[in-house]
Formats: C-alpha cells, structure tokens, sequence
C-alpha cells in the first residue's frame, strides 16, 4: 500500500516537498497536496505588481498545471487540523492521511495596526500590492513612508527592496525631488545577521537619499492627520503609506493546537511536530531562520529526505543547515545576493554579492528553473 502523504498550502515548502516526493517515490507514495488558491505567485514577483511593471495576473502560476506522478493537487480551504489524529477537514472532504506536512505559510493582520487599513496600504499580500499599485502610480509629491508593523517579517531585505524600487520609479517620472522617502524598521538593522551586508544597504539608501530609521517600532496611523505615531512619542507624517503588516499563523493552524507562541515548534533536523507524523515546513514554523521561500524550500528538501529514507528504510539525513541565496533588488535592473547560513557554524552569516546584471541573472534562473520544475 502506497503511504498517504498530505500536504496543506502549496507555496514554495509545499511544492517543492511534492515535486521531490513525485521525482522520487513515485508509486510508494500518494501526495494530495492542498491549497486555497488556484496559483502560485512568487513573493518578489508582489513587488513588479507593486510598482506596476507586471499585472497580478502576469505574475500567476495555475496549479492545474502541476501533471506530476502520484501528485494530486485539490484547490480547498482548510478548515481543521486534529494533530492527535492527522484528520483534516477541508471545504472539499475529510483527510485522514499516513503523514500530514502543515506548510500553510504566514497570513497577515493588517488591523493589527490602527489606521493602516484606513490610510495606508499593505503590500505583501497579492491582493494588497495591486491595490496599493493604484496608489503609488497617483504619489507624485510628498513624503512616502515603507514601514515594518511587526518585529518578525518575510523576505527581511523586502522593505529595502521596496525602498529602492520606489527611488527608481519616481525619478523615471521625473519627481524623485518632490519626495522623500522614509524606510521604518523595529529591527536595529536591516539584516540583524550581519553588519557588513546591513551597512551595504544602508549606503546604498543614503546614496538615494533614502532616510532610514531603525529601531522605530510605529503604533498607529491617524487617518485625520496622515501621521503615523512611534512607540518612542515620535510621528512622520506621510502622503504615502507602506506598511508591511503584521504577521500571523493563518487562523486554522492557531486553532488546531499545533502552534505555540503563535508559530508551530519543529526539530529542525526533521522537521517534525510534537505530533507523531505531523511535520511543518516553512514560514508557519518558528524554526530560527528567516522566513523566505528560499528558507522555505530547503526545509522542504530536508524533510523530503526524511521521508524518502523511512519510506525506503534508508538510514540518517543529513541535518537541515539553514544555508541559501537571498536576492536584493538594488533598483537600475541589478541585483545583489546575500549568502546565507543560519545552523552551520557556531553563529548565523552571511556574506554579500555585490548588485550586478550577473546576479540579475542568476535570480531569473532561479526562478525559471523553480517555475519548471514545479508547475510540469
Ligand atoms: C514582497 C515580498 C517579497 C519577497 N521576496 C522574496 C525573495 O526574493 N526570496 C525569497 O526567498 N522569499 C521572498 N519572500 C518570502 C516568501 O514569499 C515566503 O517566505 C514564502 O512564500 C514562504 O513559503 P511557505 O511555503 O512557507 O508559505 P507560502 O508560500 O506563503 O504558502 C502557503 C500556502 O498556504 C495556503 N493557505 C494558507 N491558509 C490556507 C488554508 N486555510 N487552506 C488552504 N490553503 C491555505 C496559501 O494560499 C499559500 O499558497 C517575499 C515575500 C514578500 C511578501
């Protein structure tokens, strides 16, 4: 009898577990794997919506065109987990799986922030970056504003990336110099990891005459006055408001009793829950790496290597080393890279690539042969 294996949220953990399992067990496996929407969008593909060089529609993977063996993909929300059982009920039926892998990513709380759903605009959901487009393609004088709500956030060099992007945009249209544009981050720096890449970014705002101030955690925006307020009495008044919201477990996993402290707790060598055969992997855990989809996608090839080997009855994997590329978008077509490797060696590092058209084409790459691997 093949093992059920059933995989809830095809993002970048989900699948990437799915495509390994397929390449590599088929016929020992059975995957359904289980998302809420029909397509896949890469999360820096938000920012060419954002600053409206691709439509929402451009940026779609469907998933009816995942044709891999012993996947089945199903298009359902999910409604409950029992971790005790592995049931999961879904709009579409009841699962009842062998193994049960909880890749259901991070949601966002936008009302977590006063007055940011009122005056201002999230761009971190897919919905949230169109309609925030609108908004940036009307800015054209005034302060712009990119703040981070929360202490702990996707894609940490995502704000900045933003920041750059913005630069980029309103001096194409000719009115950089009726702006000014404010990064605002709790964080003391923009990769807590790492001094030399932090400092990189940092010169490279000052460059732009981007003003950047860390450690400035804001409590809420006044919609009468556009001014958003910091937790240390200060306020910036803003015409243009980008608020990378709070982020949350979705509601079905806070509820199933899976999560602690808001985020699900696994061994980070397998990946697995306090639940027999309950595993999760990528942005819905608090393992203690950043929450990226690169991060997302060697958890997920990790706990692929796990499965493969009880399946077959192999022998030990190798741990999970926290290592990948993180790509920043420095504006003018280039891109840098930040090597990564957060559970190696003694303490997190990271080491920068310079932005170049090289590594420009590196990401394209990346992201070509993710495309094709995943969605064939
Ligand atoms: C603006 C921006 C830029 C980014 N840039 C990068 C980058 O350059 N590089 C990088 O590595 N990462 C980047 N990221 C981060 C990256 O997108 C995430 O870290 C990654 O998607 C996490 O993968 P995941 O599999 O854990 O979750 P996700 O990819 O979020 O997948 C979770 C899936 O679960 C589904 N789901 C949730 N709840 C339910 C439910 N109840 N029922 C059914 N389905 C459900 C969702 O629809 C979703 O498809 C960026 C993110 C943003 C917002």
């Amino acid at each position: 009898m093949p093992t059920s294996v059933l995989i809830l949220g095809a993002g970048f953990g989900g699948l990437e577990l799915s495509t390994r399992l397929s390449e590599e067990l088929a016929g020992a496996v059975e995957v359904t794997l289980i998302d809420q929407n029909d397509s896949f969008v890469f999360g820096f593909s938000k920012l060419d919506v954002l600053f409206g060089r691709r439509s929402l529609d451009d940026v779609r993977h469907f998933y009816r065109d995942i044709a891999k063996p012993g996947v089945e993909f199903r298009q359902e929300t999910v409604t409950s987990i029992d971790p005790d059982t592995r049931r999961v009920v879904t709009t579409g039926g009841t699962y009842d799986p062998d193994i049960l892998v909880v890749a259901l990513g991070a949601g966002y709380a936008p009302e977590a922030t006063p007055g940011l759903l009122e005056d201002g605009w999230e761009f971190y959901s897919e919905e949230g970056a169109a309609r925030a487009a609108g908004a940036v393609s009307q800015f054209t004088s005034g302060t712009a504003v990119i703040g981070v709500l929360g202490p702990f956030f996707k894609c940490p060099p995502a704000p900045f990336e933003a920041a750059f992007l913005l630069h980029d945009f309103l001096a194409a249209r000719g009115v950089r110099d009726a702006t000014a544009i404010h990064v605002v981050t709790p964080l003391p720096k923009p990769i807590p990891i790492s001094d030399e890449v932090s400092r990189a970014i940092v010169s490279q705002l000052t460059e732009r005459g981007i003003e950047f101030w860390p450690s400035s955690k804001f409590t809420r925006l006044d919609p009468a006055t556009h001014t958003a307020h910091l937790e240390d009495g200060r306020e910036l008044a803003y015409d243009l408001f980008l608020g990378v919201p709070v982020h949350r477990a979705p509601q079905v996993v806070l509820d199933s009793g899976l999560a602690e402290n808001g985020w699900i707790p696994v061994d980070v060598r397998t990946f697995a829950t306090p639940f027999p055969d309950v595993f999760a992997v990528g942005d819905v855990t608090s393992a203690p790496v950043p929450r990226a989809g690169v991060i997302a996608e060697g958890e997920a090839d990790t706990l692929a290597d796990v499965l493969i080997a009880r399946i077959r009855g192999g022998g030990d994997v190798p741990p999970y080393a926290g290592a990948a590329v993180c790509y920043i978008e420095m504006g003018g077509e280039m891109v840098g890279g930040v090597d990564v490797n957060f559970l190696s060696g003694p303490s997190p590092t990271a080491v920068l690539r310079p932005a170049s058209p090289e590594v420009a084409e590196e990401k394209r790459a990346w992201a070509d042969d993710r495309r094709r691997r995943w969605f064939s």
